[in-house]
């Protein structure tokens, strides 16, 4: 079974604060992490392989250093990565973001064959509108299934999955290939390996970067000239006022009250509070 999987390089922080020019996101100066919701992705994936064999491929479009989160996944124990980027491909939405992944996919079929999942976080940290996977499998024409916290091959070309909801667990039965979204608390990841992390810095054909004359895109399809939505307006955050207050208890008992009467508004809650914790 060949696997591809996901795998976003986001900023490490969820104050992402974006250019009121171009209404495009300010990466510069912010420190970068795998997204944190692709690693249960990744873990699915790995599991899935060491059951029925075959082989996983991480891929991600991003700026070059994105290459220090596909050495994580094969740290982790990924076959492959591929490193899809060009200058192109910059300012992307999500429409002309799942346009480049479902080509990289046809590509990766056409280089290494069929491509039988495709799987991906639930959403990212950074813009987390979870709508990449959707879009990549319409782009592919594959079914689609979401909240994914359970893989299993239940015959030839078809797996059995469970969807988490809120309340109640789901099971499908589902035709391969398909794109499947993993529920983020979904699987534990494994921890990065000496091994495969050794692996990953040696062996040079094991990162392979695809620029746009390797998928060989309209560039009018991609990037921000490929991109349908726009920023129009952004809102700055209010500032939320912070009033410091310092008090000196007489003994922890004075101090707890006294933050029972900070955060507790109501005085006759606050009293019952009082009461029901002192049974003064
Ligand atoms: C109007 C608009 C303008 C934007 N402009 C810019 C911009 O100028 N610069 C910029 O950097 N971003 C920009 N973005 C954000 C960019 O579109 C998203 O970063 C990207 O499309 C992924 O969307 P998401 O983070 O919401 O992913 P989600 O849909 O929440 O991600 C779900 C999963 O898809 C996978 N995934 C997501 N992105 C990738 C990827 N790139 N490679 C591989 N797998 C991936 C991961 O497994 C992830 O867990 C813009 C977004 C919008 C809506």
């Amino acid at each position: 079974m060949r696997i591809v999987v996901g795998i976003k390089w986001v900023p490490n922080t969820q104050a992402v604060r974006i250019d009121p020019e171009t209404g495009t996101l300010i990466r510069k100066g912010v420190p970068s992490i795998v997204n944190p919701h692709d690693l249960p992705a990744i873990e699915a994936a790995l599991r899935l392989r060491d059951t029925v064999g075959g082989e996983v491929i991480a891929f991600a479009m991003a700026p070059p250093p994105a290459v220090k989160g596909l050495e994580l996944a094969l740290g982790m124990g990924v076959d492959r990565a591929i490193l899809i980027t060009d200058r192109v491909f910059a300012g992307a939405d999500t429409w002309a973001t799942s346009y480049v992944l479902g080509n990289a996919i046809v590509k990766i079929e056409r280089e290494y064959g069929r491509v039988d999942l495709a799987v991906f976080g639930q959403e990212t940290i950074d813009s987390s509108t979870a709508h990449i996977p959707g879009q990549v499998a319409s782009w592919l024409n594959w079914p689609y299934a979401y909240y994914v916290r359970d893989i299993q091959v239940s015959g030839d070309s078809k797996i059995r999955i469970v969807r988490e909801l809120e309340e109640y667990v789901e099971e499908y039965e589902v035709e391969l290939p398909a794109v499947l979204g993993i529920a983020m608390r979904a699987l534990k990841p494994r921890p990065v390996s000496l091994y495969n992390k050794l692996r990953a810095k040696l062996d040079k054909n094991v990162i392979i970067t695809w620029s746009n004359s390797d998928l060989k895109l309209d560039p009018r399809c991609v990037g921000l000239k490929g991109s349908p939505t726009i920023v129009a307006k952004t809102i700055d955050m209010p500032e939320v006022p912070r009033k410091k207050e310092v008090y000196k208890p007489r003994d922890p008992r004075d101090g707890a009250k006294w933050i029972i009467s900070k955060i507790v508004e109501d005085e006759k809650l606050r009293e019952l509070l009082v009461k029901k914790l002192w049974g003064e």
